[in-house]
Protein backbone atom coordinates (compact mmCIF):
# COMPACT_ATOMS: atom_id res chain seq x y z
CA UNK A 1 0.00 0.00 0.00
CA UNK A 2 1.17 3.38 -0.79
CA UNK A 3 1.85 5.45 2.24
CA UNK A 4 -0.40 7.97 0.51
CA UNK A 5 -3.31 5.36 1.39
CA UNK A 6 -3.19 6.55 4.73
CA UNK A 7 -4.21 10.40 4.12
CA UNK A 8 -7.48 11.39 5.57
CA UNK A 9 -8.71 13.36 2.86
CA UNK A 10 -11.64 14.68 4.92
CA UNK A 11 -9.74 15.89 7.88
CA UNK A 12 -7.05 17.54 5.75
CA UNK A 13 -9.93 19.45 4.23
CA UNK A 14 -11.00 20.29 7.42
CA UNK A 15 -7.74 21.80 8.54
CA UNK A 16 -7.14 23.62 5.50
CA UNK A 17 -10.13 25.17 6.09
CA UNK A 18 -9.11 26.34 9.70
CA UNK A 19 -5.64 27.13 8.85
CA UNK A 20 -6.43 29.81 6.18
CA UNK A 21 -9.18 30.99 8.61
CA UNK A 22 -6.45 31.87 10.58
CA UNK A 23 -4.05 33.44 7.98
CA UNK A 24 -6.65 35.64 7.07
CA UNK A 25 -7.14 37.08 10.15
CA UNK A 26 -3.51 38.17 9.95
CA UNK A 27 -3.45 41.73 8.38
CA UNK A 28 -0.41 41.59 5.95
CA UNK A 29 -1.78 44.34 4.31
CA UNK A 30 1.25 46.06 2.01
CA UNK A 31 2.01 48.57 3.05
CA UNK A 32 3.57 48.66 5.49
CA UNK A 33 3.53 44.53 4.80
CA UNK A 34 3.59 42.87 8.26
CA UNK A 35 5.01 39.73 6.54
CA UNK A 36 6.99 38.36 9.85
CA UNK A 37 3.81 37.87 11.41
CA UNK A 38 2.22 35.68 8.97
CA UNK A 39 5.90 34.18 8.08
CA UNK A 40 5.94 33.10 11.87
CA UNK A 41 2.34 31.58 11.85
CA UNK A 42 3.79 29.37 8.80
CA UNK A 43 6.82 28.27 10.71
CA UNK A 44 5.20 27.24 14.13
CA UNK A 45 2.50 25.07 11.91
CA UNK A 46 5.32 23.24 10.42
CA UNK A 47 6.57 23.21 13.45
CA UNK A 48 4.53 20.86 14.41
CA UNK A 49 5.23 18.50 11.89
CA UNK A 50 8.98 18.58 12.58
CA UNK A 51 9.68 20.57 9.39
CA UNK A 52 12.18 23.25 9.81
CA UNK A 53 12.09 26.63 8.57
CA UNK A 54 14.23 29.51 8.08
CA UNK A 55 12.87 33.22 7.92
CA UNK A 56 15.04 35.93 6.38
CA UNK A 57 13.78 39.91 7.05
CA UNK A 58 14.94 41.64 4.43
CA UNK A 59 13.94 44.86 6.37
CA UNK A 60 11.87 44.71 9.64
CA UNK A 61 8.85 43.14 9.77
CA UNK A 62 9.68 42.39 6.12
CA UNK A 63 9.87 38.63 6.95
CA UNK A 64 10.29 35.62 3.78
CA UNK A 65 10.32 32.04 5.20
CA UNK A 66 11.97 29.00 3.77
CA UNK A 67 11.46 25.35 4.33
CA UNK A 68 12.40 22.02 2.89
CA UNK A 69 11.29 18.67 2.17
CA UNK A 70 14.00 16.55 1.08
CA UNK A 71 13.49 13.91 -1.63
CA UNK A 72 16.62 11.43 -2.41
CA UNK A 73 17.86 13.97 -5.41
CA UNK A 74 17.13 11.98 -8.44
CA UNK A 75 15.37 14.78 -9.48
CA UNK A 76 15.76 19.05 -9.25
CA UNK A 77 13.29 20.47 -6.03
CA UNK A 78 10.53 22.35 -7.06
CA UNK A 79 9.31 25.44 -5.40
CA UNK A 80 6.07 26.07 -4.26
CA UNK A 81 5.82 29.82 -3.61
CA UNK A 82 2.73 32.61 -2.35
CA UNK A 83 3.25 35.99 -1.29
CA UNK A 84 1.77 36.89 2.42
CA UNK A 85 1.19 40.12 1.78
CA UNK A 86 -2.33 41.69 0.75
CA UNK A 87 -3.60 44.22 -0.97
CA UNK A 88 -5.46 46.84 1.03
CA UNK A 89 -9.00 46.38 1.69
CA UNK A 90 -11.56 49.10 2.44
CA UNK A 91 -13.55 47.99 5.09
CA UNK A 92 -16.43 50.19 3.65
CA UNK A 93 -16.99 48.07 1.00
CA UNK A 94 -17.13 45.14 2.98
CA UNK A 95 -20.49 43.11 4.12
CA UNK A 96 -17.54 41.66 6.72
CA UNK A 97 -14.60 42.48 8.08
CA UNK A 98 -11.79 42.09 5.78
CA UNK A 99 -9.43 40.50 8.44
CA UNK A 100 -12.42 38.06 10.17
CA UNK A 101 -11.79 35.12 8.35
CA UNK A 102 -15.43 34.99 8.43
CA UNK A 103 -17.38 31.90 7.11
CA UNK A 104 -20.72 32.73 5.37
CA UNK A 105 -23.18 30.36 3.39
CA UNK A 106 -20.13 28.21 2.40
CA UNK A 107 -17.52 30.58 1.37
CA UNK A 108 -14.79 32.02 3.68
CA UNK A 109 -14.19 35.85 3.27
CA UNK A 110 -11.22 37.82 3.75
CA UNK A 111 -8.47 39.68 1.92
CA UNK A 112 -5.86 37.23 0.83
CA UNK A 113 -9.04 34.43 0.13
CA UNK A 114 -7.67 34.74 -3.84
CA UNK A 115 -4.90 36.68 -3.47
CA UNK A 116 -3.27 34.47 -2.77
CA UNK A 117 -3.36 33.09 1.02
CA UNK A 118 -5.45 30.36 0.19
CA UNK A 119 -2.28 28.95 -2.16
CA UNK A 120 -0.27 29.49 -0.34
CA UNK A 121 -2.30 27.31 2.48
CA UNK A 122 -3.10 24.61 0.07
CA UNK A 123 0.97 24.03 -0.62
CA UNK A 124 1.67 24.22 3.05
CA UNK A 125 -0.67 21.78 4.25
CA UNK A 126 0.12 19.11 0.90
CA UNK A 127 3.60 19.44 2.30
CA UNK A 128 2.62 18.64 5.83
CA UNK A 129 0.44 15.51 4.66
CA UNK A 130 3.54 14.31 2.99
CA UNK A 131 5.48 14.95 5.91
CA UNK A 132 2.99 13.21 7.66
CA UNK A 133 2.62 10.52 5.40
CA UNK A 134 6.12 9.79 5.55
CA UNK A 135 6.13 9.76 1.50
CA UNK A 136 9.56 8.93 -0.40
CA UNK A 137 9.73 11.88 -2.38
CA UNK A 138 12.10 12.15 -5.60
CA UNK A 139 13.21 15.48 -5.42
CA UNK A 140 13.05 18.16 -2.67
CA UNK A 141 9.68 20.36 -1.84
CA UNK A 142 11.04 24.04 -1.02
CA UNK A 143 7.74 26.00 0.26
CA UNK A 144 8.65 29.33 0.09
CA UNK A 145 6.36 32.59 1.32
CA UNK A 146 7.33 35.97 0.16
CA UNK A 147 7.26 39.11 1.15
CA UNK A 148 6.12 42.70 -1.10
CA UNK A 149 4.99 40.80 -3.87
CA UNK A 150 2.18 43.71 -4.32
CA UNK A 151 4.45 46.45 -4.34
CA UNK A 152 7.26 45.04 -7.07
CA UNK A 153 8.89 42.00 -5.14
CA UNK A 154 11.95 44.54 -3.91
CA UNK A 155 11.20 43.32 -0.02
CA UNK A 156 10.82 39.69 -1.13
CA UNK A 157 11.54 37.31 -4.09
CA UNK A 158 13.65 40.21 -5.78
CA UNK A 159 15.69 40.30 -2.62
CA UNK A 160 15.79 36.91 -2.44
CA UNK A 161 16.89 36.46 -5.59
CA UNK A 162 19.68 39.20 -5.16
CA UNK A 163 20.93 38.16 -1.40
CA UNK A 164 19.87 33.94 -1.36
CA UNK A 165 20.13 32.86 -4.96
CA UNK A 166 20.80 29.42 -3.33
CA UNK A 167 17.18 29.66 -2.13
CA UNK A 168 16.01 29.22 -5.81
CA UNK A 169 19.19 28.25 -7.88
CA UNK A 170 19.17 24.33 -9.10
CA UNK A 171 15.22 24.44 -8.75
CA UNK A 172 13.88 22.71 -11.82
CA UNK A 173 10.19 23.88 -11.68
CA UNK A 174 8.42 26.37 -9.49
CA UNK A 175 4.71 26.83 -8.93
CA UNK A 176 3.07 30.16 -8.02
CA UNK A 177 -0.42 32.27 -8.58
CA UNK A 178 -2.43 33.10 -11.18
CA UNK A 179 -4.51 30.24 -12.34
CA UNK A 180 -8.02 28.76 -12.32
CA UNK A 181 -10.39 26.73 -13.44
CA UNK A 182 -13.62 28.81 -14.64
CA UNK A 183 -16.48 29.62 -16.87
CA UNK A 184 -18.43 32.49 -18.45
CA UNK A 185 -21.98 33.12 -19.30
CA UNK A 186 -22.13 32.07 -22.73
CA UNK A 187 -19.53 29.81 -22.56
CA UNK A 188 -19.75 25.74 -23.56
CA UNK A 189 -17.46 25.06 -20.64
CA UNK A 190 -14.65 25.09 -18.72
CA UNK A 191 -11.38 26.62 -18.92
CA UNK A 192 -8.44 25.91 -17.01
CA UNK A 193 -5.52 28.60 -17.01
CA UNK A 194 -1.55 27.58 -16.37
CA UNK A 195 -0.14 30.84 -16.56
CA UNK A 196 3.53 30.15 -18.51
CA UNK A 197 4.66 33.68 -19.13
CA UNK A 198 3.72 37.49 -17.79
CA UNK A 199 4.58 40.73 -19.77
CA UNK A 200 7.67 42.26 -18.67
CA UNK A 201 7.41 46.23 -17.81
CA UNK A 202 10.29 48.20 -19.96
CA UNK A 203 9.80 51.81 -18.23
CA UNK A 204 10.61 54.32 -21.01
CA UNK A 205 11.42 57.93 -20.67
CA UNK A 206 11.56 60.82 -22.95
CA UNK A 207 12.75 63.87 -22.78
CA UNK A 208 12.52 67.21 -25.00
CA UNK A 209 14.79 69.79 -24.49
CA UNK A 210 14.82 73.57 -26.04
CA UNK A 211 14.91 77.05 -25.44
CA UNK A 212 12.96 78.20 -22.20
CA UNK A 213 10.84 81.42 -22.54
CA UNK A 214 8.09 83.84 -21.61
CA UNK A 215 4.38 82.00 -22.33
CA UNK A 216 3.20 85.41 -23.31
CA UNK A 217 5.36 84.82 -26.67
CA UNK A 218 5.05 80.77 -28.00
CA UNK A 219 7.27 79.33 -30.54
CA UNK A 220 6.65 76.10 -32.55
CA UNK A 221 9.64 74.32 -31.30
CA UNK A 222 9.45 74.51 -27.53
CA UNK A 223 10.67 71.71 -25.50
CA UNK A 224 6.43 70.73 -24.42
CA UNK A 225 5.70 70.89 -28.02
CA UNK A 226 8.34 68.89 -29.34
CA UNK A 227 7.44 66.42 -26.69
CA UNK A 228 3.83 66.32 -27.88
CA UNK A 229 4.82 65.56 -31.11
CA UNK A 230 7.05 62.82 -30.14
CA UNK A 231 4.33 61.44 -28.48
CA UNK A 232 1.88 61.48 -31.60
CA UNK A 233 4.24 59.43 -33.68
CA UNK A 234 4.87 57.20 -30.88
CA UNK A 235 0.69 56.77 -30.24
CA UNK A 236 0.10 56.58 -34.04
CA UNK A 237 3.19 54.17 -34.91
CA UNK A 238 1.68 50.16 -35.57
CA UNK A 239 4.71 47.60 -33.78
CA UNK A 240 3.86 44.96 -36.28
CA UNK A 241 1.21 42.23 -34.19
CA UNK A 242 2.95 38.98 -33.40
CA UNK A 243 1.65 35.91 -32.28
CA UNK A 244 3.72 33.44 -30.53
CA UNK A 245 2.82 29.75 -30.64
CA UNK A 246 1.86 29.78 -27.07
CA UNK A 247 -0.78 32.56 -27.62
CA UNK A 248 -1.87 31.23 -30.80
CA UNK A 249 -2.71 28.02 -28.55
CA UNK A 250 -4.50 30.12 -26.48
CA UNK A 251 -6.91 30.93 -28.59
CA UNK A 252 -7.48 28.41 -30.92
CA UNK A 253 -8.62 26.43 -27.69
CA UNK A 254 -10.63 29.25 -25.74
CA UNK A 255 -12.57 29.61 -29.77
CA UNK A 256 -13.65 25.80 -28.68
CA UNK A 257 -15.39 27.01 -25.51
CA UNK A 258 -17.00 30.38 -27.23
CA UNK A 259 -20.59 30.71 -29.66
CA UNK A 260 -20.12 30.18 -32.92
CA UNK A 261 -20.63 33.71 -33.96
CA UNK A 262 -17.96 34.55 -31.50
CA UNK A 263 -14.92 32.81 -32.67
CA UNK A 264 -14.76 32.63 -36.05
CA UNK A 265 -11.00 33.96 -36.76
CA UNK A 266 -9.85 32.17 -33.28
CA UNK A 267 -8.25 29.23 -34.29
CA UNK A 268 -6.01 30.44 -36.85
CA UNK A 269 -5.22 33.92 -35.17
CA UNK A 270 -1.97 35.20 -37.25
CA UNK A 271 -3.55 34.52 -40.54
CA UNK A 272 -6.89 36.42 -39.24
CA UNK A 273 -5.09 39.44 -37.70
CA UNK A 274 -3.93 39.38 -41.62
CA UNK A 275 -7.81 40.36 -42.28
CA UNK A 276 -8.42 44.30 -41.48
CA UNK A 277 -12.03 43.81 -40.29
CA UNK A 278 -11.09 41.20 -38.05
CA UNK A 279 -7.95 42.56 -36.66
CA UNK A 280 -9.78 45.83 -35.72
CA UNK A 281 -12.49 43.85 -33.84
CA UNK A 282 -9.77 42.13 -32.11
CA UNK A 283 -7.49 44.46 -31.44
CA UNK A 284 -10.38 46.73 -29.46
CA UNK A 285 -9.69 44.31 -26.44
CA UNK A 286 -7.08 46.00 -24.44
CA UNK A 287 -6.34 42.30 -23.10
CA UNK A 288 -6.39 40.83 -26.20
CA UNK A 289 -4.22 43.75 -27.89
CA UNK A 290 -1.90 43.01 -25.27
CA UNK A 291 -1.16 39.37 -25.78
CA UNK A 292 -0.07 39.80 -29.29
CA UNK A 293 2.20 43.64 -29.70
CA UNK A 294 4.32 45.27 -27.04
CA UNK A 295 2.31 48.05 -25.45
CA UNK A 296 3.33 51.72 -24.78
CA UNK A 297 0.98 53.51 -22.24
CA UNK A 298 2.12 57.13 -21.72
CA UNK A 299 1.59 57.43 -17.91
CA UNK A 300 3.76 60.11 -16.48
CA UNK A 301 4.15 63.72 -18.17
CA UNK A 302 5.96 66.70 -17.26
CA UNK A 303 6.23 69.89 -18.29
CA UNK A 304 6.54 73.76 -16.68
CA UNK A 305 5.62 74.55 -13.04
CA UNK A 306 4.21 77.61 -14.00
CA UNK A 307 1.92 78.31 -16.38
CA UNK A 308 3.54 81.44 -18.07
CA UNK A 309 7.09 79.83 -18.31
CA UNK A 310 8.12 77.40 -21.40
CA UNK A 311 10.03 75.11 -19.49
CA UNK A 312 14.04 73.54 -20.89
CA UNK A 313 13.00 70.59 -20.99
CA UNK A 314 9.75 68.69 -20.74
CA UNK A 315 9.68 65.03 -20.03
CA UNK A 316 7.19 61.67 -19.99
CA UNK A 317 7.10 57.95 -18.94
CA UNK A 318 5.81 55.28 -20.56
CA UNK A 319 4.99 51.79 -19.08
CA UNK A 320 6.14 50.09 -21.68
CA UNK A 321 5.15 46.15 -21.62
CA UNK A 322 7.24 43.62 -23.42
CA UNK A 323 6.13 39.76 -25.18
CA UNK A 324 8.46 37.33 -24.41
CA UNK A 325 10.53 37.20 -27.21
CA UNK A 326 10.61 40.90 -27.47
CA UNK A 327 14.12 42.42 -27.63
CA UNK A 328 14.61 45.56 -25.19
CA UNK A 329 17.68 46.83 -27.36
CA UNK A 330 15.15 46.70 -30.60
CA UNK A 331 12.08 48.25 -28.89
CA UNK A 332 14.56 51.29 -27.62
CA UNK A 333 15.86 51.72 -31.28
CA UNK A 334 12.26 51.27 -32.65
CA UNK A 335 10.79 54.08 -30.03
CA UNK A 336 14.25 56.80 -30.92
CA UNK A 337 13.27 55.95 -35.42
CA UNK A 338 9.75 56.63 -34.42
CA UNK A 339 9.99 59.81 -32.55
CA UNK A 340 12.31 61.04 -34.96
CA UNK A 341 14.08 63.90 -33.12
CA UNK A 342 17.74 64.53 -32.57
CA UNK A 343 16.65 66.64 -29.48
CA UNK A 344 13.79 64.76 -27.74
CA UNK A 345 15.98 61.73 -25.80
CA UNK A 346 14.94 58.09 -25.79
CA UNK A 347 16.07 56.23 -22.77
CA UNK A 348 15.31 53.03 -20.13
CA UNK A 349 14.53 53.76 -17.03
CA UNK A 350 15.49 50.74 -15.54
CA UNK A 351 17.73 48.35 -16.96
CA UNK A 352 16.31 46.00 -19.25
CA UNK A 353 14.70 42.41 -17.73
CA UNK A 354 14.61 39.86 -20.75
CA UNK A 355 10.91 38.49 -20.81
CA UNK A 356 10.75 34.93 -20.61
CA UNK A 357 8.39 31.92 -20.92
CA UNK A 358 8.09 28.35 -19.58
CA UNK A 359 7.19 26.35 -22.15
CA UNK A 360 3.33 24.47 -22.09
CA UNK A 361 5.33 21.22 -22.69
CA UNK A 362 7.20 20.43 -19.83
CA UNK A 363 6.45 17.00 -17.83
CA UNK A 364 5.17 19.24 -14.83
CA UNK A 365 2.82 21.27 -17.41
CA UNK A 366 1.40 18.18 -18.48
CA UNK A 367 0.76 16.74 -14.78
CA UNK A 368 -0.78 20.57 -13.96
CA UNK A 369 -3.04 19.95 -16.58
CA UNK A 370 -4.42 16.48 -15.66
CA UNK A 371 -4.57 18.17 -12.16
CA UNK A 372 -7.18 20.63 -13.93
CA UNK A 373 -8.98 17.49 -15.76
CA UNK A 374 -9.45 15.65 -12.52
CA UNK A 375 -11.22 18.51 -11.11
CA UNK A 376 -13.28 19.42 -14.11
CA UNK A 377 -13.37 16.53 -16.43
CA UNK A 378 -14.38 19.00 -19.26
CA UNK A 379 -12.21 22.00 -18.88
CA UNK A 380 -9.95 23.18 -21.93
CA UNK A 381 -6.34 23.19 -20.78
CA UNK A 382 -4.79 27.32 -21.79
CA UNK A 383 -1.71 28.34 -21.44
CA UNK A 384 -1.82 31.99 -20.40
CA UNK A 385 0.53 34.92 -20.81
CA UNK A 386 -0.42 37.24 -17.85
CA UNK A 387 -0.58 40.76 -18.81
CA UNK A 388 0.80 42.19 -15.73
CA UNK A 389 3.20 40.49 -13.31
CA UNK A 390 3.68 38.45 -9.88
CA UNK A 391 6.98 36.58 -8.77
CA UNK A 392 7.23 34.35 -11.63
CA UNK A 393 9.38 36.13 -13.68
CA UNK A 394 12.11 36.26 -11.03
CA UNK A 395 12.16 32.58 -10.51
CA UNK A 396 12.45 32.22 -14.30
CA UNK A 397 15.34 34.45 -14.17
CA UNK A 398 16.91 31.98 -12.24
CA UNK A 399 16.63 29.38 -15.12
CA UNK A 400 13.53 27.68 -13.31
CA UNK A 401 10.13 26.78 -15.37
CA UNK A 402 8.13 28.36 -13.77
CA UNK A 403 4.14 28.34 -14.12
CA UNK A 404 1.26 29.61 -12.05
CA UNK A 405 -1.73 26.80 -11.17
CA UNK A 406 -4.48 26.73 -8.47
CA UNK A 407 -6.70 23.83 -8.75
CA UNK A 408 -9.74 25.72 -7.48
CA UNK A 409 -13.11 26.01 -9.77
CA UNK A 410 -14.52 29.29 -9.75
CA UNK A 411 -18.04 30.03 -9.74
CA UNK A 412 -19.77 33.39 -10.13
CA UNK A 413 -19.11 34.74 -6.10
CA UNK A 414 -15.47 34.04 -6.42
CA UNK A 415 -14.24 35.04 -9.99
CA UNK A 416 -13.40 38.83 -10.30
CA UNK A 417 -12.82 39.60 -6.37
CA UNK A 418 -8.96 39.66 -6.62
CA UNK A 419 -8.05 43.01 -5.40
CA UNK A 420 -12.01 43.78 -4.90
CA UNK A 421 -14.57 43.44 -2.41
CA UNK A 422 -15.81 40.71 -0.27
CA UNK A 423 -12.92 38.54 -1.64
CA UNK A 424 -14.04 34.99 -0.71
CA UNK A 425 -12.98 31.48 -1.52
CA UNK A 426 -15.76 28.83 -0.92
CA UNK A 427 -14.90 25.75 1.49
CA UNK A 428 -15.47 22.98 -1.70
CA UNK A 429 -12.94 24.36 -3.48
CA UNK A 430 -10.67 24.31 -0.18
CA UNK A 431 -11.40 21.06 0.49
CA UNK A 432 -10.81 19.91 -3.28
CA UNK A 433 -8.38 21.68 -4.03
CA UNK A 434 -5.71 20.44 -1.00
CA UNK A 435 -6.62 16.94 -2.06
CA UNK A 436 -5.79 17.63 -6.18
CA UNK A 437 -2.45 20.19 -4.69
CA UNK A 438 -1.42 16.61 -2.24
CA UNK A 439 -1.78 14.71 -5.33
CA UNK A 440 -0.11 16.41 -7.95
CA UNK A 441 3.07 16.89 -5.38
CA UNK A 442 2.82 12.77 -5.11
CA UNK A 443 2.64 12.86 -9.47
CA UNK A 444 5.53 15.15 -9.26
CA UNK A 445 7.85 14.30 -6.16
CA UNK A 446 6.81 11.29 -5.59
CA UNK A 447 9.04 8.37 -6.08
ZN1 LIG B 1 -0.96 37.81 -5.90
Amino acid sequence: MSPAASLDWAALGDETVQVLQDYLRIDTTNPPGNETVGARFLADLLSRDGIQSRLIESAPGRGNLIARLPGDGTERPLLLHHHIDVVYADRRYWSVDPFGGEIRDGFLYGRGALDMKSVGILQLMAVRALKRAEVPLKRDLVLLATADEEAGSVYGARFLSEQHPEVIDGAEYSLGEFGAIYTRPGWRGYAGDISISEKTGFPIRLTARGTPGHGSMPWPDTAVNRLIRALGRLLQAERPLRVIPEVHAYFSRLATLLPEGERTGWDDLEASLGDPQFRQKFLADPHHAALVRTTFAVTVLRGSDKRNVIPPEAAAEIDCRLLAGDDPDEVLDWVRRVVADAQVTVEAIQPAKVPTLSPPDTPLYKMLAETIHRREPRAVVLPLVVTGFTDNWVFRRHGVQAYGFAPFVFGEAELYRVHGNDERISLENLRAGVRSYTEMLLAVAGV
